[in-house]
This record gives structure tokens, sequence and C-alpha cells, in this order.
């Protein structure tokens, strides 16, 4: 049983934190979709990685599935819910700490930051680099395994080092960023059981004033884009240079800009976007972005891939 499950390892370790059974997802994603996980669970505060590393030790032990959720701002859990544990890393944040080593400035952010957060706190030291970030929903972790890119920026770009625990073995390991293990929204956490712990970014002076100008242009961007006005993850596909166009054009173009399915809707003011009007369910979102896929196909012989990411009991 899950409840004797978490008690069990809450009383080895002193738990900080929150945990729910059947706990709505919708709560914890940008769409405001989900069904319930069996159990979600926040741990907070430094004694997280210890605690994390307990809790998949264990659940591997007991072959209990464990999904790592951030801020929830790219993934559509399914109506029916996810089965097993949702580990939130949203109680593993705070500013970074910050040093100087031979290469210069770097500030260090725990994995439950958000990454607006942490391009406040290098503003806040006059240190330039991570200005992209400033508006941008999820947290460092899920910036750092999606290699979130916006403004021409990607995160792996100033990214030093890496800490993750690794769910195999149980270890705290180090990944030194090497940037060919880095793409587009490509990084080398995708498709392991690795939890991220941390990111270490090198950064340059740079006068606050320029620092939060730029922040600001950024966010001002995106509320013109209209990125806050209804519940969405972003873009919902990649974009693929070889298409000639930006994907949200490659819809617009098919005329299906607008398009709804229920209460999702391709956004009206933009192709690659799909909002919840309101009462979508996560099903309605999934079969909206395969009948974009599909027409995609149909009509251009284009084969769009999906940058949202769909979880949970389907
Ligand atoms: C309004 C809006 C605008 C957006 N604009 C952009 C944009 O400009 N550019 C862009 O790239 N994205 C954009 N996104 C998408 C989203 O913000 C990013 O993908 C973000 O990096 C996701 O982070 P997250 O913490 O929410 O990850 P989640 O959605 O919680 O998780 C994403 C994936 O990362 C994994 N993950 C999360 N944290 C960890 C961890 N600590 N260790 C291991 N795995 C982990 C999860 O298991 C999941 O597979 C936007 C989203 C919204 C809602």
């Amino acid at each position: 049983m899950l409840s004797e499950f978490i008690e069990n390892i809450n009383r080895r370790l002193g738990f900080r934190g929150i945990f729910r059974f059947d706990e709505p997802m919708a709560r914890h994603t940008t769409f405001k979709v989900g069904g319930p996980a069996d159990l979600w669970i926040r741990p907070g505060g430094e004694e997280f990685p210890e605690y994390a590393a307990l809790l998949l030790k264990e659940a591997r032990r007991e072959k209990i599935p464990v999904f790592i959720l951030g801020g929830g701002a790219n993934v559509v859990i399914a109506d029916r819910g996810i089965r097993g544990i949702v580990l939130d890393t949203g109680g593993f944040g705070g500013a970074g700490k910050g040093g100087v080593s031979p290469e210069g400035a770097f500030l260090t952010f725990n994995a439950g930051t958000s990454a607006d957060e942490a391009a406040e706190t290098a503003a806040a030291a006059g240190l330039s680099g991570l200005e992209f970030l400033a508006g941008m929903p999820g947290s460092v972790g899920g910036a750092l395994w999606m290699n979130a890119r916006c403004y021409e920026r990607s995160v792996s770009d100033g990214l030093v080092e890496a800490e993750y625990l690794d769910g195999d073995t149980g270890r705290r390991e180090k990944l030194p960023a090497r940037q060919e293990d880095f793409g587009y929204k490509m990084s080398p956490f995708q498709g392991k059981n690795q939890l991220i712990l941390g990111a270490r970014f090198a950064l340059r002076n740079r006068p606050e004033r320029e620092i939060r100008a730029e922040m600001e242009d950024h966010r001002r961007d995106r509320e013109a884009k209209g990125h806050y006005r209804f519940p969405c993850a972003g873009s919902v596909f990649k974009n693929n240079r070889l298409f000639g166009a930006p994907t949200g054009q490659i819809i617009d173009k098919l005329g299906l800009r607008g398009f709804a399915l229920g209460d999702a809707q391709v956004a009206p003011w933009h192709g690659n976007i799909i909002i919840n009007r309101g009462r979508a369910g996560a099903g309605d979102i999934r079969n909206l972005a395969e009948l974009l896929k599909a027409r995609v196909r149909e009509e251009l012989a284009l084969e769009l891939e999906s940058e949202i990411l769909f979880a949970g009991d389907w």
C-alpha cells in the first residue's frame, strides 16, 4: 500500500514537506488539466536529495513508478490521472548560491527554483546570462531537462555543470556540461532514470539596469504574445528548420488557428499554442494535438514533433 510505503520512508528520514493521495494533477500543471496522482509528494528543505534518493530506491524495489514533476509547464497528464508517485521538486528551490571560479562568476540553483526566480537572482547580483528565462514558466530542473529555449538562447548555453541523482544506483553524480550532449530541446537527461538536483551557470558581469531592461522586454513580449492569457504549456510542437517556416505559421496556413475541440483550442493568435478555454480535459488537448499533426502530415507531408509531454494513464 502506498500509504504504508510513504509512512515508512517518512519515519526513517523525518519528512518535511507535503504529500496527498489522489491529488488532482490539474492543480500542478499550467494547462490546469490532469486527473489524480495516486500519491503526490513535495518534499521540502535541504534534505531533498537524501529524501529523494531513498524514495527512488525504495520505489524501484517495490516496482512503484515515479514521475518527476517540476513546474508542470510542459506536461499534459491524463484525465484518468497517473499511477504511482509524482515527486514534485517545487519544495527544493531557493535563490541560487554564487561564487567565482577561475573561469569567472557562477550561480548554482536547486532544481525546484523557478526559472523566473533564477533570472531575478542573477539580475540582483549584476550577473548576465539568464535574462532569457524571465517570465518563462517552470523550474530550473525542468528547463534543463527540456533544454528550454527562447530569445535565441538555450539553457545549455551557459551551463557549466549539473548535479543529478541516478535513480538506478541512488548515487549523486555531476555532469560537466559538454555542448555536444545537448541539442535543440534535447538534453542528456531525457529517457534516463535521473533526477536533476541542480544546475550551475557561468555568468558575466553586466549592469543590473541593463539586465532588468532585457528581462522586462522578454516579459512584455510574452504578454503581447498572449502566453499568460489562458492555461497552456507554451509551444505544442518543436520548430524544425527543414520545414522552412516556424510550426505556428505552418498550422496557420492550413487555416487551423482558432480551431477547437471542446474547450481545447488552437490559440486564435498563435498556431503553435493550444489553450484551455476553461473546461478542456487532457483528452481534448491530446486529440487536438493529434489532429494538428495528422492534418500537417496529410496536407504537407511534414511530421511535426511534439514538444509538450503526455504522461499518465491514457
Ligand atoms: C506560457 C508558457 C510559455 C512557455 N514558453 C517556453 C519557451 O519560450 N521556451 C521553452 O523552451 N519552453 C517554454 N514553455 C514550456 C515550459 O515552460 C518549459 O518546457 C519548462 O522548461 C518546463 O519546466 P517545468 O519545470 O515546468 O517542467 P515539467 O513540465 O514539470 O516537466 C517537463 C519534463 O521534465 C522532467 N523534469 C522536470 N524536473 C525534473 C528534474 N528535476 N529532474 C529530472 N526530470 C525533471 C519531467 O519529468 C518532464 O518529463 C512555456 C510554457 C508556458 C506555460
